[in-house]
């Protein structure tokens, strides 16, 4: 496995690859991430990842520098996973100075975009660089971040990318946490309380399961179970269409439930599809 830290070194490595799959990343990988390398891998014959911690995508008081960072880890993980080449490049390759370009896809009304303004326009933005730079084939994303995924099979629908968008499912500890880098953060109480967020996910998907479809009835049920631990301060449950992620307040067959909650400081996000 190579590592590469400049643009130049991936333009020069790319042409060995016929059919090359992607996964980008901020780092500090885990089992979630490595379910999207093997898929890439097994996909193409050939995977690539980033390891970047995307300034622009952070607001001033966000979690930037003390995001966790493990590089000599993220490369061992990343080769016994199968990578091909790991891209990880110094916040100055991508953002030289007078960098000043945006990719805004217009998804405007989903709850993540609403509570953190101008995150997805810098995950959008980085992506775009990061797809230009590596050209994969295919490209692997988490479920885990439901509201990233529909930002980027839009951008690649909306600026005819060519590049194939993939979705994998969330992956969870045993107990139902969805696996994350910010898990790292938590205390051991902290992530005792943590699970409250996928049995809240469970709560709706019960409902949904005996037949309950409105949307308001669902999110209820959601928060209920929230409200019961006292380590989370919800930050939003959110009802909302899968693709357009518009909120939806009648009766659906498809419903992105995700919520984001404060355990202690740590901000957690999740979500199910329903139906
Ligand atoms: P991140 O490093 O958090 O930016 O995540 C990089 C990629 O891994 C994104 O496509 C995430 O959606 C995905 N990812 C993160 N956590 C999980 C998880 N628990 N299950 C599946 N995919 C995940």
């Amino acid at each position: 496995m190579q590592l590469c830290r400049t643009v130049a070194e991936v333009r020069s490595l790319r042409p060995k690859f016929a059919r090359l799959g992607f996964v980008p990343t901020m780092g500090y990988l885990h089992e979630g991430h490595l379910r999207l390398v093997r898929r890439a891998k097994a996909a193409c014959g050939a995977a690539a990842v980033s390891i970047f911690v995307n300034p622009i995508q952070f607001a001033a008081d966000d979690d930037l520098e003390r995001y966790p960072r493990d590089l000599a880890r993220d490369l061992a993980l990343a080769e016994a996973a199968g990578t091909d080449f790991v891209f990880a490049p110094e916040a100055g390759e991508l953002y030289p100075r007078g960098f000043t370009t945006r990719v805004d896809v217009g998804l405007t009304e989903g709850a993540e975009n609403r509570a953190r303004p101008g995150h997805f326009a810098g995950v959008a933005t980085v992506v775009t660089k990061l797809f230009n730079i590596i050209q994969p084939s295919l490209a692997v994303f988490g479920q885990k971040d439901a509201e990233q995924a529909a930002v980027i099979r839009k951008l690649a629908r909306d600026l005819d990318l060519g590049i194939k968008i993939e979705i994998a499912p969330t992956a969870r500890e045993a107990d139902g946490l969805a696996m994350s880098s910010r898990n790292s953060y938590l205390t051991p109480s902290e992530r005792a309380a943590a699970v409250v967020l996928s049995r809240a996910l469970q709560a709706a998907e019960f409902a949904f399961a005996q037949g309950e479809r409105d949307p308001a009835v669902l999110r209820a049920r959601a928060l209920t179970v929230l409200a019961a631990e006292p380590l989370a301060r919800v930050d939003y449950v959110a009802v909302a269409d899968p693709d357009t992620l518009n909120p939806l307040s009648l009766p659906a067959e498809r419903i992105l439930l995700s919520l984001a909650a404060r355990i202690g400081a740590t901000r957690l996000i999740d979500n199910t599809v329903l139906g």
